[in-house]
């Protein structure tokens, strides 16, 4: 059973040009999410991680199980306004404008070692914000996990430049 069989690809969406990698089919089969979720961690069980972090929304949905899977917390990087107690933020360029991240600023113990994941990296943009408001606490960052890869896309070389690793399961190698 391969994980792409559960992600389907919706034309145009959220706009035209886009093809919109949709993981919902992988959330609704408990077989494969458990394979994914597996697959996702086993280049970390002996890594000495100590919490998982994830981005809002979808994020939260493979980090959390992920963190399960290696029986460590999981910390919520949101948007802006969301998170209750003390923040630090980052900003990010996007294609139009600019966009925010956040994270609460006694989530990460200066050395924790630290496993970012979100369901999907395009350009890096997002998660290479995320890693920027860990390394600002002092997590100390052991790589960074995926679903799925857009990697005609620069996300892995944007992250290499923070001196992250990338995994992912799958990778998308053209438009
Ligand atoms: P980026 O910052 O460009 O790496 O975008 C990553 C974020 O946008 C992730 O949280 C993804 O969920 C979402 N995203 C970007 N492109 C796509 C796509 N083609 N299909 C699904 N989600 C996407």
């Amino acid at each position: 059973m391969g994980i792409e069989e559960f992600i389907r690809d919706i034309p145009d969406f959220p706009k035209p040009g886009i093809a919109f990698k949709d993981i919902t089919p992988l959330l609704g089969n408990i077989d494969a999410l458990r394979q994914c979720i597996k697959q996702l961690a086993d280049p970390y069980r002996d890594s000495g991680v100590e919490v998982v972090v994830g981005v809002e929304a979808r994020g939260f949905i493979f980090g959390s199980m992920l963190a399960d899977e290696l029986n460590v917390g999981f910390v919520p990087i949101r948007k802006p306004g969301k998170l209750p107690a003390e923040t630090i933020s980052e900003s990010y360029e996007l294609e139009y404008g600019t966009d925010t991240v956040e994270i609460h600023a006694d989530a990460i113990a200066p050395g924790q070692k630290v496993l970012m994941c979100d369901d999907l990296i395009a350009t890096g943009g997002t998660v290479e914000a995320a890693c920027k408001l860990v390394q600002k606490l002092q997590g100390d960052i052991v790589g960074a996990v995926f679903v799925v890869e857009l990697s005609f896309l620069p996300g892995r070389a944007k992250l290499e430049a923070l001196g992250v690793a990338t995994h992912s399961l799958m990778d998308v190698s053209g438009e």
